[in-house]
């Protein structure tokens, strides 16, 4: 690399080349680059990549290799390692915490008897189907993809319009973005302790 010979040209100029590479270099390198030669906007999609590596159908942190941890190294591979606990940690908890159900039939509005008939099948349907949907270790639904995933679902006794009206205060709720979120601050972390 450039940076040897401080001509900061160069160093952009080795960079785009390095992007254009096809296979793209592996993220563990970008990661060893990116610490060595300060280039931040390589480190989230770094990180990305090797927190939703996928082997049979799941996603695995393991599935990244000895080698790789290597090239990475430990701070690298320590920041990644709490971003998965802690994506992990939120799918859990969202699993567990039902999801709001918001009341938008006149049915629902005015008696009680039609909207716990309402909500007794939303959590019902919830409790059976979330854990196979987001705690599956042979498959990966991202947070970000559940409104889709509960738009298909069936609810036998949720009335429609309580449905969609539950979806759309879910697709603005940070249970969504969480992922990313997480994604992200490792990202702005790991840029902090690669120091100047
Ligand atoms: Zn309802």
């Amino acid at each position: 690399m450039s940076n040897r010979y401080i001509i900061p040209v160069g160093k952009e100029w080795s960079i785009s080349r390095l992007e254009e590479l096809h296979p793209p270099l592996d993220p563990a390198i970008c990661l060893n680059l990116a610490a060595r030669y300060h280039i931040q906007s390589w480190i989230l999609p770094a990180v990305c990549q090797l927190l939703d590596r996928f082997e049979n159908g799941g996603r695995r942190i393991r599935a990244i290799t000895d080698m790789e941890i290597g090239v990475m190294g430990i701070v690298a591979y320590s920041a990644i390692g709490r971003a998965d606990k802690a994506i992990r940690a939120e799918r859990y908890k969202v699993c567990r915490a039902q999801i709001a159900l918001y009341h938008d039939a006149p049915d629902c509005r005015v008696g009680l008897g039609a909207r716990r008939k309402c909500e007794d099948s939303w959590n019902l349907t919830l409790q059976t189907k979330m854990p196979g949907i987001l705690l599956n270790p042979d498959s990966y639904t991202p947070l970000a993809d559940l409104p889709s995933v509960l738009s298909t679902l069936y609810f036998p006794n949720v009335n429609v319009v309580c449905k969609s009206l539950s979806i759309e205060k879910l697709k603005a709720s940070h249970c969504v973005t969480i992922e990313e979120t997480i994604k992200q601050l490792a990202a702005d972390k790991l840029w902090e302790q690669f120091g100047p």
